[in-house]
């Protein structure tokens, strides 16, 4: 009778979890099937080959040309975002080191419970490993700055075009694995699996690499300066939303009272998909959000998804007040992870080494939720597979 009982359950585990697995006459199924954690995790590995990848030196335009012969031996056609990049004076003051008042001013929700310093590392010898001190050496300088894109096409609505991103400059003196190494593979696995001859779409996608996120945003400032006003003609396809990816891998809970953290990603992790209840798209940016969340139950192998009201802090935030703009993070960007709970944001320990295969796997189920919510939102077929 047990045994019995623990086969029909067996059975029930089975059928739950077979829609991932593909050929099921779910073409969007069998897409999200093709997304791979090891591939995931080998791209994330490469982009720390360019240490921090810190905006304004050789290793970002390093970094940016690896990006983009990526995305073109995935069949995606590239092109770039050409703008200037003076910092202003400095204040002694990294963005990192925005207190509660700045987290509330820009939406970013109250910081509650344990709270533990952050900030961004500025100090070489922080950096242990001399190789990678080494790598990371070189000041950033002002002057001209690119950023890499990729387009798959759309068949039908060709001029409609959804925008997902993520940010490939970091600092701090690690690897920028985090941040927001784990953002940008992500988006370069969903454009790799939507780049396969085989698949089809109604409507276009964008899949851009921002540079200058670490400044304030500023290569998606310059993509929104430039482009806006080009929507609609043969140049820019009209937006229909902006997503934005940025640090997806450590989701350890709060800090201890010591200031420790949980070694394990703990078991309730999720992937907080956030809108900006305070902008003009609010009503708009709240329904994308809910739409992800669906496609998060429907396609997710693992870890849930949970809506939030106070996106921050990243590059979907030029576009908030324009058109339907969420983030999908780790935790909340402004109550969480701007409470310390990830101990290696723009710090020397944010190394590839440092995640462990239940830290990726949270980034694999925010790459299963985009291109579960993207493929439904253009319309994506395979040839074969109906
Ligand atoms: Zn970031």
């Amino acid at each position: 009778m047990r045994r019995i009982l623990r086969i029909a359950i067996a059975c029930a585990t089975v059928a739950l979890t077979a829609p991932a697995s593909g050929q099921t006459g779910d073409p969007i199924a069998t897409l999200v099937a093709r997304l791979d954690l090891e591939k995931y995790k080998a791209t994330i590995k490469g982009l720390t080959q360019f240490g921090d990848r810190r905006q304004g030196t050789d290793r970002n335009r390093a970094a940016i040309d690896w990006i983009e012969a990526q995305l073109k031996s995935y069949g995606c056609p590239t092109d770039r975002i050409h703008y200037e990049y003076k910092a202003p004076p400095a204040d002694g003051r990294g963005r990192g080191n925005t207190g509660r008042g700045a987290n509330q001013a820009q939406g970013g929700g109250r910081l509650r419970g344990i709270r533990t310093r952050t900030g961004v590392n500025t100090d070489p010898m922080k950096q242990p490993d001399e190789k990678l001190r080494a790598l990371n050496v070189q000041p950033a300088s002002d002057g001209p700055r690119e950023e890499a894109f990729c387009t798959k096409v759309g068949t039908t609505h060709p001029d409609e075009m959804y925008i997902v991103g993520g940010h490939m400059d970091g600092h701090g003196w690690g690897e920028a694995a985090n941040d927001d190494g784990s953002g940008t593979a992500l988006v370069m696995e969903v454009a790799r699996v939507f780049a396969s001859p085989d698949v089809q779409t109604d409507r276009t996608i964008r899949f851009i690499l921002w540079n200058n996120e670490e400044t304030g945003t500023n290569g998606a400032r310059a993509y929104v300066a430039q482009r806006q006003t080009l929507q609609g003609t043969k140049d820019e396809p009209k937006w229909l939303g902006m997503i934005q990816h940025d640090m997806m891998l450590f989701d350890h809970g709060m800090p201890r009272e010591d200031g420790t953290m949980s070694r394990e990603q703990r078991p309730e992790a999720d992937v907080n998909i956030e809108f900006q209840a305070n902008s003009k798209m609010a009503a708009e940016s709240q329904k994308l959000a809910w739409l992800f969340e669906a496609a998060n139950e429907k396609y997710a192998s693992d870890y849930p998804a949970h809506v939030g009201s106070h996106m921050t802090n990243t590059d979907s935030g030029p576009f908030q007040d324009l058109i339907p703009a969420i983030s999908l993070r780790e935790n909340e960007r402004g109550a969480e992870i701007g409470a310390g709970w990830d101990p290696q944001w723009h710090q020397p320990t944010d190394l590839y080494v440092t995640y462990t295969d239940k830290d990726f796997r949270l980034g694999l189920n925010a790459a299963q939720t985009t291109l579960g919510a993207i493929a439904q939102l253009t319309g994506a077929t395979i040839k074969g597979v109906r």
